[in-house]
């Protein structure tokens, strides 16, 4: 998965900083590499490197960057094929004369697809543009910018999200919510699924290639990708963690002492969980805030190491307690037992872990970066053997149903869940 943003401004010299603070407010999204490309008519600058967007601009050295456009990449590629760093080079994609760039987020199935082809269909003209895009299958949404045009487009499923906002002086798109927030932009819409956005001459235009009619967005964009203080179309990724929570109580009461979410991911829902049964939430775990998101980090070896210098237990809130353990989801399970093992370790009487998703099950060639299915705690195991495996007194999982009531809708993929694919392949 990854953090994409697109910044058009009236303005030379200022589209560095827009773009920075939209990479900042996606970081989430992607830790692995960074990359920004500014253009005007007369040159490009080009930025990429591995690691965190602070990594790239050390010394806030934005504002004496030119360009009055640009995109932004942040990327997590641990199991995903392009592993190439976004976005795509411009110097390769001089079409017809112009520098052309590209960022995509998502994966795009197609045997033959061509991130060249793609631009050279974009750079070329609207109709030609909508035909390509008609013909791709996966879960994508991406950024094309040229010195003249910015075209946004998200895949015709609507798997993965992609918002357009105004600038005072331009337009910008991203991944999020959050980042039009964070650029001071006021959020024009979310681009609906199979459907295109073209900035050109001061207008911005939206465009549907695709009559594509079912929408099946990302269920885990809800419940682990997407930052809390974004809106997917109209739903509040915040809002629907807490009720997820909320969820989990209705449908499991169980009786605690104290309510604690794992940091970060489950903190929201712990919250939501602490409300419904009336049971004290606690920060039971301290995290160091200076170090990445776990998931994140590419190495299992490192992982763990990181949870010990990430996450320290505070010893008076858990001695003694039953404690209820709320998480968003178990993909390996690593992280998931040495939680546990560490509230041991802190004293607590009881662990009981309340995951606020169904069981995780089926690996994702989507959207989501996770290993393929052996390593997947859920695959093929009982929750009473994950519950064993991780050493919980009691595991329970949200179902499918309470999960749907919470997002707030029925249209989502599901298939890491059920093992239903989204994509009917035929339809091409
Ligand atoms: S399989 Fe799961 S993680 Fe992947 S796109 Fe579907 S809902 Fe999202």
């Amino acid at each position: 998965m990854s953090g994409i943003v697109g910044v058009t401004t009236d303005r030379y010299g200022n589209a560095a900083h827009y773009i920075i603070y939209g990479l900042y407010a996606l970081q989430h999204r992607g830790q692995v590499n960074t990359g920004v490309v500014l253009l005007d008519s007369n040159q490009l600058v080009m930025k990429k490197g591995s690691g965190q967007i602070n990594s790239l601009f050390p010394d806030n050295i934005s504002m004496n960057l030119p360009g009055d456009r640009g995109l932004g990449h942040v990327k997590y590629g641990e199991y995903r094929k392009y592993d190439i760093e976004q976005p795509i080079l411009p110097k390769e994609y001089d079409i017809n004369g112009v520098n052309c760039m590209i960022s995509l987020d998502g994966n795009i199935l197609n045997p033959d697809f061509s991130l060249y082809k793609l631009t050279k269909a974009l750079n070329s003209s609207l109709a030609e543009g909508k035909a390509y895009l008609s013909k791709l299958q996966g879960a994508f949404a991406g950024i094309y910018m040229d010195p003249y045009k910015m075209i946004g487009f998200r895949d015709p499923y609507g798997l993965k999200p992609i918002c357009a906002g105004r600038l005072n002086e331009g337009y910008i798109l991203a991944s999020e919510t959050c980042a039009i927030d964070s650029c001071g932009a006021d959020l024009i819409r979310a681009l609906d699924l199979g459907e295109m956005v073209v900035i050109q001459d001061k207008k911005i235009d939206f465009y549907k290639y695709s009559e594509q009619k079912t929408k099946k967005s990302c269920v885990f964009e809800l419940v682990y990708i997407a930052r809390p203080d974004s809106y997917l179309e109209d739903v509040s990724v915040y809002r629907a963690r807490n009720r997820m929570g909320q969820k989990l109580y209705e449908e499991y009461p169980t009786d605690g002492d104290i309510v604690m979410g794992a940091p970060d991911s489950g903190l929201i829902a712990a919250i939501g969980y602490a409300e419904a049964s009336q049971i004290p939430y606690k920060d039971g775990i301290i995290k160091n805030r200076y170090i990445g998101r776990t998931f994140l980090t590419t190495n299992e070896e490192e992982r763990l190491k990181d949870i010990y210098i990430k996450l320290n237990p505070v010893k008076e809130v858990l001695k003694d307690q039953r404690i209820i353990l709320i998480d968003d989801s178990i993909i390996k399970g690593s992280t998931s037992r040495r939680t546990v093992k560490m509230l041991r370790e802190a004293g607590a009487k009881e662990v009981h872990v309340r995951i606020s998703s169904p069981m995780y099950r089926y690996t994702c060639n989507l959207s989501m970066d996770v290993p393929q299915e052996e390593a997947l705690m859920a695959h093929n195991k009982t929750c009473e053997q994950i519950r064993k495996e991780i050493g919980a007194d009691s595991l329970y999982y949200l179902s499918y149903e309470g999960l749907l009531e919470a997002c707030k809708g029925s249209e989502f993929c599901d298939h890491c869940i059920t093992g239903n694919y989204p994509i009917d392949y035929s339809e091409n």
